[in-house]
């Protein structure tokens, strides 16, 4: 068995056997497991599996208040932001769940020109975004991955007003270790890809044609991400193909895989749920529907499972559920999407009603702009953060999780939030919007220990004089 193209990892059977045992909640078991989490050095599968077996709302609400706690310890109130821009919908696979499926003739089709991809990436910069994730089908334009390596170029380069996107993070199909190092040389942030599931019968009957049949090759993927070198690498499954306690088992065994080949594990978790799309039957009726309470409650176990990772909820899911789940561990949203390559271009201004479903991957629940859910999130005292620091000073990978283990990272994260936040606020909010945000800056400057508050207000002081880019 060979690691760099295998799942080696991937033991079904204990997965299934860890579940069985943990099939009825057992309450001491759960205060034990919870106290273990609140220490912050994360939790093991059965630990999880002990928490994915909760029914009791009771029990479950005291799962909900320790993940709280740890979301509150380790990010404060900072929620990172960021736009998807779809570049191509040209597909070579056959997904049943995804409109852009090869054998789809009900979605609108195409792959943006480098004009096309700069258009798109200034309007994102109008908008105030400084953090892009770059998707596509499986299907590029010309040969091997010029096409993608030319977008992530035309990305950097596009400039509004002296402003530019800071980092671009990708999810795309898996790739060789050749062509990792090539996208790496590149700069790109994270490298994204999403198993979907960890159930090889379920993959096998979804994936219907094209290279993604390959399960093995993708669930080795980050193996040779790793070995070219790309060390922040971004995981995820599709809840609503199989079992939801399944797949989140399989999900820490991957994550377990990474710490203990390479050191570290991965910098984010996306959550994504099954979404209607255009042209499958699939996506209008899942075949494992995750509901909203269960849905909360795995994220508030990862949360506690994996406590400096990242999780990250997309568009997918509405504002009301979005609120809810940033309580409860997500740390980073995206904001103002659309799925649609060309989206923002063809739907500028305002698009309340997923106008642009006949092209889009899925269809988004929450279909606010940027400026409404920023203004949302500092009325609830969140610091919505645009910041870029630890990719741009190197601090990635183990280097990342060495600080963030013993809680110095955060000391970089708040001031970092609070300075791109203020950009945000002096060149791109409204009025209304300003006067939101600098109250909840100002609450936050009281509620933290001197030294922290010293960094901040230099930074702040800097982004009012007239600086931009400023972190530490
Ligand atoms: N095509 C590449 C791939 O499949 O890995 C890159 C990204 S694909 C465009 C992005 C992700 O969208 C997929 O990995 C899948 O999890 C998700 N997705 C596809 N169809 C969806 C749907 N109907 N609802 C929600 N998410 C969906
Ligand atoms: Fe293509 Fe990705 Fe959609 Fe599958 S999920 S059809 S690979 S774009």
């Amino acid at each position: 068995m060979n690691a760099d193209t295998e799942a080696v990892w991937l033991d079904e059977g204990h997965i299934t056997a860890s579940l069985e045992a943990h099939k009825v909640e057992v309450p001491a078991l759960v205060a034990e497991t919870l106290a273990k989490a609140e220490e912050l050095h994360g939790l093991n599968a059965d630990d999880a599996a002990a928490l994915l077996a909760v029914k009791d709302p009771e029990l479950r609400d005291r799962i909900f208040h320790a993940a709280a706690r740890v979301k509150e310890r380790i990010y404060g109130r900072r929620v990172v932001l960021f736009a998807p821009l779809y570049f191509s919908s040209l597909c070579g696979n056959e997904c049943l769940y995804c409109a852009f499926r090869s054998r789809n003739t009900e979605v609108r089709r195409r792959a943006l020109s480098m004009q096309e991809i700069d258009a798109e990436t200034r309007i994102l910069l109008r908008q105030g975004h400084k953090r892009l994730l770059l998707v596509a089908g499986e299907a590029y334009p010309g040969s091997g991955i010029d096409y993608v390596l030319d977008t992530i170029d035309t990305v950097y380069a596009a400039r509004e007003d002296g402003a530019s996107i800071r980092r671009v993070n990708v999810n795309l199909a898996p790739l060789s270790v050749e062509d990792f190092r090539r996208l790496g040389e590149r700069h790109i942030g994270t490298f994204q890809l999403f198993q979907e599931t960890y159930h090889r019968p379920t993959y096998a009957r979804v994936h219907l044609a094209g290279p993604k049949r390959n399960f093995d090759w993708r669930a080795s993927c980050f193996d040779r991400a790793m070995l070219a070198g790309i060390d922040d690498v971004g995981m995820g499954l599709l809840y609503g193909l199989y079992d939801w306690r399944f797949e989140t088992l399989a999900l820490l065994s991957h994550i377990g895989h990474l710490e203990e080949r390479f050191g570290v594990g991965c910098h984010t978790i996306s959550v994504p749920r099954m979404e209607p799309a255009a042209g499958s039957e699939m996506a209008m009726c899942p075949p494992h529907p995750l509901g909203d309470d269960d849905f909360l409650l795995l994220i508030a176990v990862l949360r506690l499972a994996v406590p400096y990772t990242g999780i990250i909820l997309s568009t997918r899911e509405n504002a009301t559920l979005r609120q809810q789940a940033l309580e409860l561990g997500v740390s980073q949203i995206s904001a103002g999407s659309r799925t649609s390559p060309g989206g923002y271009a063809e739907t500028a201004g305002e698009d309340t009603d997923n106008t642009d479903f006949d092209a889009a991957q899925f269809r988004r629940g929450d279909c606010r702009n940027l400026e409404e859910v920023i203004a949302d999130l500092a009325e609830r005292g969140y610091i919505p953060s645009f910041c870029t620091g630890c990719y741009r000073k190197g601090r990635t990978g183990k280097d990342f999780m060495d600080l963030a283990r013993p809680g110095l990272i955060s000391r970089k994260c708040t001031p970092n939030a609070l300075s791109t936040f203020e950009e945000y606020l002096l060149d791109y909010a409204s009025p209304a919007t300003r006067a939101l945000g600098e109250n909840a800056i100002a609450r936050c400057l009281e509620d933290m220990d001197d030294k922290v508050r010293k960094t901040s207000e230099r930074l702040l002081h800097d982004v009012r004089a007239g600086q931009r880019d400023v972190y530490c």
